[in-house]
């Protein structure tokens, strides 16, 4: 096995390795977040490289981050322009506020694209803390905080924005009080998944140009949004800059972004070393169901054998016992992670390989970190060991997930693997197939808009199916429809 314990003396010429291909800046106290350089030491070398632009696109922002964020004088002179209705003119700097809102896997997909659009339009990203994103992830930018200071001015609106807020765009423009002779000093973008025809015309190249001069953008979403700024003429042509290959957004960017903090790296690091560390091959199955009531189910049982088996993830076993064969190969070694809520899918599993022998004489290890009954998104312990699953979901070779959900989408996104999907069971029934392979490994956007910004009709913007291809938001045929 390899040596962890140690990694923090590695000689340089490592160093690209350790920086993910130049993609993490340097000048960090190593101790204070020991995950930024220590998870390439539990995973395969990405094959996806950054672009140098992206590289390029990146420093620029940890400048202007050091320049404009918390505590610089731009940032106490962009305060002061909160006190007016309107600004007389143009700070220094702008920013984006991204407020905390729903699940972990949410949050963490919502503001990989809200940082994505701070990049395109030159704004500063300004996180929330909510309950826990300070216990969560170390600091992603060197010397000044992304966190939002807590004496921010508007943070007690927070709980209360919605669609209807005065100062909500999609609402402004429904009521026609967006004029173009003054420049307001804020506005609330409402992107969550209920969002209205008006809030997406944030989507458009002529709202982008009006959005653009506000310096204090407060951004509510629980949407993984990238796929639609591609769509939005003006951001296009820097996105294919600065990501060639398409799918990789999210892969870059959450590695870029989200570091365990040293508690919750503990959790991921003793599981993989406990569990993981000594198998031949990683599986990974992410079990997601959003049926009510308490389950295990039947069908979802049926359904991960029938898919893990059919794509020769996992091997059959031998039921009848006295006819089972010796192998006498070297005896490979599986382990499967299961992540769920509940416990019993993984017992399940785990009791069928140890009461039958496999028929390729593998041996299956089959290991479920935590069983926390339901989600309880307020709790901070109960999120630290969510984000660990997603991480340690993330290192496996091979990965199943549950249609749907945001929580597969980190673990693919992060570990850049390509997932077989568990297609939703409708009626308490297994699907057939059970399972089919995702087109890319980037997250789906569940909510995107159905708005033609030139034509201004209802349009299904993922019918395009090169675009839909390329973007990853192909996922949602099977999901939406
Ligand atoms: P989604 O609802 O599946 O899209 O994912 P989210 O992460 O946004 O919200 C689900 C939340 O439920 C997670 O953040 C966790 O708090 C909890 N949860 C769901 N599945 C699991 C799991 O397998 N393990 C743990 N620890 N928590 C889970």
């Amino acid at each position: 096995g390899r040596d962890y314990s140690n990694v923090t003396a590695t000689n340089d010429s490592n160093d690209s390795g350790r920086l993910l291909g130049g993609l993490l800046a340097t000048g960090f106290d190593e101790a204070s977040c020991l995950s930024r350089y220590q998870s390439p030491l539990y995973r395969k070398p990405s094959p996806y490289k950054p672009s140098p632009y992206l590289l390029s696109k990146l420093r620029s922002y940890e400048t202007l981050h050091k320049r404009c964020g918390p505590g610089t004088e731009p940032y106490k002179k962009a305060l002061t322009q909160l006190d007016q209705e309107h600004i007389d003119n143009n700070g220094e700097c702008k920013y984006v506020v991204w407020v905390s809102f729903s699940g972990l896997g949410n949050r963490i997909l919502s503001l990989a694209s809200v940082f994505l659009y701070a990049l395109l339009t030159d704004r500063v990203l300004l996180v929330d803390r909510g309950k826990d994103m300070e216990d969560l992830f170390c600091e992603p930018f060197p010397d000044i905080s992304w966190l939002l200071p807590l004496d921010f001015p508007l943070t007690s609106q927070f709980d209360g924005l919605n669609q209807d807020s005065p100062r909500c765009y999609g609402h402004m423009l429904k009521n026609q009080v967006v004029g173009n002779d003054k420049t307001l000093s804020h506005l609330y973008l409402h992107l969550v998944h209920d969002y209205g025809d008006h809030d997406k015309m944030f989507f458009c190249q002529g709202d982008q140009t009006f959005i653009g001069k506000v310096p204090w953008l407060v951004v509510k979403t629980d949407n993984y949004f990238v796929p639609s700024l591609w769509l939005i003429p003006g951001f296009d042509e820097e996105l294919e800059k600065l990501f060639p290959q398409k799918e990789t957004v999210f892969h870059h960017l959450g590695r870029y972004l989200f570091h365990p903090t040293n508690q919750i790296w503990g959790l991921v690091a003793r599981y993989y070393e406990a569990y993981l560390s000594n198998a031949d091959e990683k599986i990974g199955i992410q079990v997601r169901v959003f049926d009510v009531g308490a389950g295990p189910f039947q069908h979802v049982m049926d359904q991960i054998s029938s898919c893990t088996r059919k794509e020769k993830l996992l091997p059959d076993v031998d039921t009848v016992i006295e006819r089972s064969r010796r192998v006498t190969t070297p005896k490979k070694r599986k382990a499967v992670l299961v992540t769920s809520l509940n416990s019993g899918y993984s017992e399940n599993l785990k009791s069928m390989y140890w009461e039958y022998p496999t028929l390729t004489g593998e041996i299956i290890g089959v290991h479920q970190p935590s069983q926390e009954g339901y989600q309880q998104t307020e709790k901070k312990m109960h999120n630290g060991k969510a984000l660990a699953e997603m991480y340690l979901l993330s290192m496996t070779d091979s990965l199943v997930t549950s249609a749907w959900s945001t929580f597969g989408y980190v673990a693919q996104g992060l570990g850049g693997l390509k997932p077989w999907i568990l297609y939703k069971p409708e009626n308490r029934t297994a699907p057939d197939p059970a399972c089919g392979r995702a087109m890319s490994m980037e997250p789906c956007f569940h909510a995107p808009p159905f708005y033609d910004c030139k034509a201004k009709t209802g349009v299904d913007t993922a019918i395009d199916t090169q675009t839909e291809e390329q973007l990853g938001v192909q996922e949602k045929r099977f999901r939406l429809f």
